[in-house]
């Protein structure tokens, strides 16, 4: 049997030829993509290695114009002058500021940003960031209330600068859009357990750190894109606050490496409220037996979220407190107490005062921060913001003068 097979044949070649060629074609494909991507990083590297020199370059001298001026403003100097100085010194700092934004939201956009969890002390962490904003909260005649849950860890391990830098951009926000809230702006910063614990590895907890406060708050419509980069509300609301548009953009991409999220909900009473929560490895500490308090406090505290900050703080110490709000409540209180008592009151009545001074009670004063730190007096713990070490250093002050004095 015979059969012609040659244009067979030719078919065949012919898929081989083009095989061949199609694999040529693959294998310039795959080394100019992989010349592509070489080039790709070396472009990547080159702009990180860029920006962490630019940043360098830009903060020295921008902290050699604030430090100067600091410096200089503590000298004598006339109204006039002082105005000045004052004037250079704000606007330095706004201008290193918005630099910061910029360079933080480029180096998290070129991926460059490497987050190293190191063990923080966090209440006193907290405290510190809170405590750099409480001069422009007295100087606004805002509130600012710090509220730590009973039950949060005392040792976390984060990386503070950029955990810092959330909360300050949210704290800032806080501050700059209830700066007109009538009668007085809220901030409130409040740090808990999250109720859900769910899915975490042995020696996790996850925590929700809460930003509140009750300036012009965010409608619905107006907060789908707020953490998208550049997005502000209305340029007329900008223009009259101020600000990049990227504080929000840079914290939530912040948070997301940090595996947490950043979400914005509203409040009662149309509150804004923003809430990162993060899992944080929190690493055993060894927990200090406390020693049986031998004070017992009195508390006198009208306003709700000062009187709950202030219960959160006396509970993790184990103080035992009984809150009163007229002298009659004082005295049945008075009457069953077994060990000194110290009083704690915000604005005390001169009825109070002499019924504390009568019982040979301790008064602690609570009261708004002072404009200027100069003024800090012993006898007095400022309230806005209420530092939990400042309250419990005081307690102590007190405690040891009563047991010298018993
Ligand atoms: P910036 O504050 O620098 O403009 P952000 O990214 O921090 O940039 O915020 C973006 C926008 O979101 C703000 O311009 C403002 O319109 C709105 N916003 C953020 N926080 C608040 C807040 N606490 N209350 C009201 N509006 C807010």
């Amino acid at each position: 049997v015979h059969s012609d097979v040659t244009s067979f044949k030719e078919v065949e070649r012919e898929v081989l030829r083009l095989n061949r060629n199609l694999e040529d074609r693959v294998r310039l494909r795959t080394q100019q993509l992989e010349n592509a991507l070489v080039s790709a990083e070396a472009a990547n590297s080159a702009k990180a290695a860029f920006l962490s020199v630019m940043g360098h370059e830009i903060r020295t001298p921008m902290n050699g114009v604030i430090g100067m001026t600091d410096l200089l403003s503590k000298t004598t100097l006339d109204r006039e002058q002082r105005m000045m100085v004052d004037t250079v010194r704000r606007s330095s700092q706004s201008l290193l500021a918005t630099l910061d934004h910029i360079l933080d939201y480029v180096a998290l956009e070129s991926g460059s940003v490497e987050i190293i969890p190191e063990e923080i002390q966090l209440v006193e962490f907290i405290e510190g960031l809170v405590d750099s904003v409480g001069l422009d909260v007295a100087k606004n005649k805002q509130r600012f209330i710090l509220h730590v849950e009973p039950g949060v860890p005392p040792v976390v391990l984060a990386d503070a600068g950029y955990l810092g830098k959330v909360i300050r951009n949210l704290i800032d926000n806080a501050i700059k859009f209830s700066v007109y809230t009538v009668p007085q702006g809220v901030i409130q910063l409040r740090v808990a357990l999250a109720a859900d614990q769910a899915n975490l590895a042995s020696g996790q907890q996850r925590l929700e750190i809460k930003v509140i406060d009750n300036g012009i708050g965010i409608s619905s419509e107006q907060r789908g894109q707020l953490f998208e980069p550049f997005v502000q509300i209305e340029s007329n609301r900008a223009r009259r606050f101020g600000g990049t548009g990227l504080g929000l953009a840079i914290s939530a991409r912040i948070v997301a490496l940090m595996g947490g999220q950043l979400a914005l909900s509203s409040g009662p009473e149309e509150e804004t409220c923003f809430t990162g929560t993060l899992v944080f490895d929190v690493p055993e500490v060894a927990v200090a037996i406390e020693e049986a308090r031998n004070i017992e406090i009195l508390a006198c505290i009208p306003d709700p979220l000062l009187h709950n900050a202030l219960a959160a703080i006396l509970e993790v110490n184990a103080y035992s407190v009984t809150w009163f709000t007229s002298t009659a409540e004082l005295s049945s209180a008075v009457a069953e107490l077994t060990v000194p008592g110290v009083v704690l009151a915000l604005a005390a009545d001169q009825d109070t005062l002499n019924y504390c001074a009568e019982h040979n009670l301790k008064v602690l004063k609570l009261s708004e921060r002072p404009r200027d730190k100069a003024t800090l007096r012993l006898d007095l713990v400022y309230t806005d913001p209420l530092l939990p070490s400042a309250l419990l250093r005081a307690l102590e002050r007190e405690q040891r003068v009563l047991s010298i004095g018993l």
